[in-house]
């Protein structure tokens, strides 16, 4: 039972599982600061019977059953029993996991239901990513009575405390929708918030965790909306007690580090790397970076995979010099392709290296991407590859800096060369159209893929949920590699998820048992 119960799920990886999402954490550490008892219901979406379920949490003083829709989506790319195959068109296909508006509607009144026989004072709220697709669709937000844009950190500890004193949180509207006021922005902070794991949050044994490095960027690309040009940082000190925590507790080694870009400063990487390696008991982690530091500090590299690096996700975006250095990725192609080289032979063994990149990026031609994936296939620089087409949201007033920083791209469009932005999947500049950069993403993977595939994974999500599943970092440098084991490990995997969830499930009702 809980005032406040969280919904929690990352879908994209369907049956073979990803990771816990740390947002709700992060915000169900707040409530439990100020004494709101707090529970996330993680993986919902494939709990059976999930209504029957969600009843063991919910009393007469839920105060607020909240969705954290970051990353809800239909789930995708590893065929499910729906037989999706394409990552993008789910991604933005449906509505929050559901594949039509009509099974968002049926859902949502069963919730609204189930809360007015159990919970009647309870309020559905909605935050995270996604939460703003409903300001389009308010037909959509029938039975969700608030949403919170935006960093939810302050808002939900400042609605969670009106609604137990029987009073309206603090709001404004939004195309009608009633939308907490108290968004707060990185800026607004003086602090990297804390996550307190709970032992009655159902942490398994050995799980691996994400954990909060820094919030926002000090750099500031084109096309990024994340909070940008300074970033909050935790302090190391508080930053090894959670680590030192996370492993008394529930004997936590592997991580994922969230922040946005790990090493964006030589300084940031020796401080955050030594102090790890101070730790009595050796920890792995994975995260997102930027190859600028490690090119211009080689020496960075080798501290990180030092202090326990076991998977990086560089953020490449494009070889294309114009295109690359336009949108803010300022080292030249040529180096960057270099040090990729040099990091896979340096590292390889110890360091799975994954490169993301971008179609669509204003001054880069079809062709260009062809010679990059033709490169990427002769050179073999990287574990793993993945394309992407560029999305872009239209620039909106109200909503700038208080519930997203807007891309430069969306603010200043025709500086880059755009005649229209419509929507975030619906653009056109004199390049190319977002349906051709959609088309060439899934071209550029299928190539990489037909011709390098490897196990059951690609991605940062997943790397660190298989860590939780058993699987040690040289299974995933090993025999996860090799093409020949694919359909008996995706088997393997899809199996070993299956028990993790279940046993989680029923840990977390009995930890959180009814009040008599
Ligand atoms: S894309 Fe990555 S490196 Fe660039 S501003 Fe955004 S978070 Fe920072």
């Amino acid at each position: 039972m809980a005032q406040i119960v969280i919904l929690s799920d990352v879908v994209s990886y369907g049956e073979l599982g990803a990771g816990r999402y740390i947002g709700p954490y992060v915000i169900a550490s707040q409530l439990e600061d100020h004494g709101f008892s707090t529970v996330v219901v993680d993986f919902f979406t494939a709990k059976a019977n999930f209504f029957e379920y969600l009843e063991n949490f919910i009393e007469s003083s839920t105060l607020i059953v909240g969705i954290s829709s970051t990353f809800l989506s239909p789930s995708a790319y590893f065929k499910t029993g729906r037989g999706r195959h394409n990552s993008f068109d789910s991604y933005n296909s449906g509505f929050l996991w559901k594949d039509t508006d009509q099974e968002w509607l049926e859902w949502s009144a069963e919730l609204k239901e189930l809360l007015r026989r159990k919970a009647p004072k309870a309020k559905i709220v909605i935050g995270g990513v996604k939460a703003a697709k409903f300001l389009k669709r308010p037909d959509l937000a029938r039975d969700v009575d608030y949403f919170a844009l935006g960093a939810g950190d302050s808002s939900i500890v400042q609605a969670a405390s009106a609604l137990r004193d029987e009073k309206e949180p603090e709001i404004k509207e939004i195309a009608g929708l009633k939308v907490f006021s108290q968004m707060v922005l990185k800026h607004q902070m003086n602090a990297c918030p804390v996550t307190t794991f709970q032992k009655k949050w159902a942490i398994q044994q050995g799980e691996a965790l994400p954990i909060e490095i820094s919030r926002g960027c000090i750099f500031n690309c084109k096309y990024c909306y994340y909070e940008r040009k300074s970033s909050l940082r935790k302090s190391v000190d508080i930053l090894i007690q959670e680590i030192t925590r996370n492993y008394e507790l529930f004997g936590t080694n592997s991580y994922s580090f969230t922040d946005d870009c790990f090493n964006d400063s030589r300084e940031k990487v020796e401080t955050i790397c030594g102090a790890l390696l101070k730790l009595p008991f050796k920890i792995d982690f994975t995260t997102y970076a930027r190859v600028d530091v490690g090119v211009k500090f080689p020496h960075t590299a080798d501290l990180m995979v030092e202090a326990g690096a076991s998977s990086l996700h560089w953020g490449l975006e494009s070889f294309h010099p114009e295109a690359a250095r336009r949108a803010g990725k300022g080292t030249p192609p040529e180096k960057v392709k270099e040090f990729l080289l040099w990091f896979k032979k340096q590292h390889g063994h110890r360091c799975f290296s994954f490169g993301s990149f971008i179609t669509g990026l204003p001054y880069e031609p079809e062709s260009s991407v062809h010679e990059t994936i033709d490169w990427l296939l002769a050179h073999d620089p990287l574990h793993a590859v993945g394309f992407g087409p560029l999305t872009i949201a239209p620039y909106t007033e109200s909503l700038d800096q208080t519930v997203v920083d807007f891309a430069d791209y969306s603010r200043h469009p025709e500086k880059y060369g755009f005649s229209r932005i419509g929507g975030i999947d619906d653009w056109e500049h004199e390049w190319m159209t977002y349906k051709k950069a959609a088309e060439l993403a899934n071209f550029a993977n299928q190539q990489w893929l037909s011709k390098k595939e490897s196990g059951v994974f690609s991605f940062t999500w997943q790397y660190y949920h298989l860590r939780s599943l058993g699987y040690t970092n040289e299974d995933l440098l090993g025999r996860f590699q090799k093409t020949e084991l694919k359909a008996s490990l995706t088997a393997e995997v899809i199996g070993r998820h299956k028990a993790f969830i279940e046993q989680y499930w029923a840990d977390l009702a009995r930890l959180n048992p009814p009040h008599t």
